[in-house]
């Protein structure tokens, strides 16, 4: 069973043991560019997760015993395939997830083959520490844990699923990998460059489906020793029921409503271009700094400029080059967002920008969206719209725009807009978040760590981080 997705064939079954496996029941991914069904994929349900978990675990006997230099080859060579199909790669994406299309070939596929590239040579150079203790060696090592379990979301379906699959597999651990049912099939792609790579079968495995079904299915099956999931706060917390149920450790990367802080001696036209830029993906970043906060004196100069350049962004189909901003992901997701700016409009609020769908376009279009100065508490500041709706407000001096800043139950990242070098160390090492940039803004390095406090998660991986969580670390004590 396959779909023909502009040109590219997909296959639409499971991938499990190294070869494809067929559900009775279907479910379809709809683009969401105009909505029309472009894929009907196989459906599992907690038969096809036991399968896939046991091949896994079978895989794993050998798997973790393959060499540290056998393992980093095979996802080098997964780095290579990945980059010689980029455009088939983003051909796809695209038409599954509504990115632009112009992102899935110059960023986002590369850094795909990257996450492959990174976490092999990582592994090479992981550090076996030795110490000495009263004349006994102690000895540390990364020892693979087992079935990793991963589950991730939409908005960069096949970024965020291997920026987990491929330090898992790095680490020495099998992989169960449920991907989004809005954005399924990159995945697929995967599993068909993985085989060609020749990675032993039962290693990487994918289950395709719906998430309270194959999802979680996946999350308490007994099996399975590690946990990472990206999505939101909600399914978070049933997975942690089911992670409990197990003491499977868990990775949590979640939601964010980051603060977006601009002081009057920042460089204004960075500080605005930047503030225009969280409209990137139509508003669906997780990182993105949704909460704007501007230093009082400066506030009439940044609004009017910032207006200036949202109404130039240009909406429309993802494929085309001059497209900045395309669709949401979904219906659903849609009148979720649709929801939001509502209730906020029928509070009182008056949108500055935007406030509703872009009819123009139709469809699941939908215009970049700001609200200046609402109440403090109300719901459109604080929870997560995870659409292209953005709040401004202003405050007197830093330690009120700290206190903003802080002002909220996630922590996952933070933008800091000052041209003062040492105001961006004294506000930083005060503000609650995984990530803070100062003047910049999606500045990754794959070394370093990467997660949120509060509500955005539980745990760090990157680097050595992601070592630590798929590997269960053992030191050992050797006699004089
Ligand atoms: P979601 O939680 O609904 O879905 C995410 C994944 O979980 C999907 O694969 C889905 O099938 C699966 N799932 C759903 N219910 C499940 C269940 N009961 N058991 C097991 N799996 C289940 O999230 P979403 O709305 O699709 O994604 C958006 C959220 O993801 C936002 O909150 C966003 O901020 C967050 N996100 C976080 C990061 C990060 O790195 N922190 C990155 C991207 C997105």
């Amino acid at each position: 069973m396959s779909a023909r997705v502009e040109g590219v064939e997909v296959d639409t079954r499971h991938w499990i043991g190294g070869r494809r496996v067929d559900s009775a029941d279907r479910f379809e991914s709809i683009s969401p560019i105009d909505e029309t069904p472009i894929a009907a994929l196989a459906r599992a349900g907690a038969a096809e997760v036991d399968q896939a978990v046991t091949a896994a675990g079978q895989a794993f006997k050998t798997w973790s015993r393959t060499s540290r230099e056998e393992r980093a080859r095979l996802l080098h060579r997964i780095a290579d395939i990945v980059e010689a199909k980029v455009e088939s790669l983003a051909v796809v994406e695209t038409r599954d997830n509504g990115s632009l299309l112009r992102s899935h070939r110059r960023g986002v596929m590369p850094r795909v083959a990257m996450n492959f590239r990174f976490f092999a040579d990582w592994l090479l150079q992981l550090d076996h520490a030795d110490f000495e203790v009263r004349h006994h060696r102690n000895h540390v090592s990364w020892d693979p844990s087992g079935v990793a379990a991963i589950i991730t979301p939409w908005n960069a379906p096949l970024m965020l699923g291997t920026w987990r699959i491929a330090p898992a597999l790095a680490a020495g651990c099998t992989v169960v990998y449920k991907p989004p049912e809005w954005a399924p099939l990159t995945a697929s792609l995967l599993a068909d460059i993985t085989a060609e790579a020749g990675l032993p079968e039962g290693v990487f495995n994918v289950v395709q489906g719906i998430g309270r079904e194959a999802g979680a299915a996946l999350a308490r099956h007994p099996k399975i020793r590690r946990l990472s999931f990206t999505g939101s706060v909600a399914t978070a917390k049933q997975i942690a029921t089911s992670a409990a149920e197990n003491l499977v450790p868990l990775s949590f990367e979640l939601g964010g409503k980051s603060p977006y802080l601009v002081f009057a001696d920042a460089d204004l036209d960075l500080a605005v271009n930047t503030a225009v830029g969280q409209y990137d993906n139509a508003g669906q970043v997780c990182l993105a700094g949704t909460r704007i906060l501007v230093e009082e004196s400066i506030r009439a100069r940044f609004l009017e400029a910032f207006m200036a350049k949202a109404r130039a962004i240009r909406q429309g189909d993802p494929r085309d080059e001059t497209t900045d901003i395309g669709p949401q992901i979904s219906r659903p997701h849609f009148e979720r967002v649709d929801g939001y700016v509502r209730r906020a409009i029928a509070s009182g609020l008056k949108p500055a920008l935007g406030g509703g769908p872009n009819k123009d376009l139709g469809g699941l279009y939908y215009r970049p969206t700001l609200f200046v100065d609402p109440p403090a508490g109300s719901e459109i500041l604080r929870e997560e719209v995870f659409g292209p709706v953005l709040c401004l407000q202003s405050f007197r001096d830093e330690p009120e725009g700290i206190a903003m800043a802080n002002d909220t139950e996630y922590g996952l990242a933070a933008i800091v807009m000052t041209g003062d070098e040492k105001r961006a160390e004294r506000v930083t090492s005060q503000v609650s978040a995984g990530l803070v940039w100062n003047n910049c803004f999606f500045v990754r390095d794959l070394r370093q760590a990467f997660g949120g406090n509060g509500k955005s998660g539980i745990g760090r991986e990157g680097g050595t981080w992601s070592f630590d969580f798929y590997c269960d670390v053992k030191n050992s004590v050797y006699a004089p």
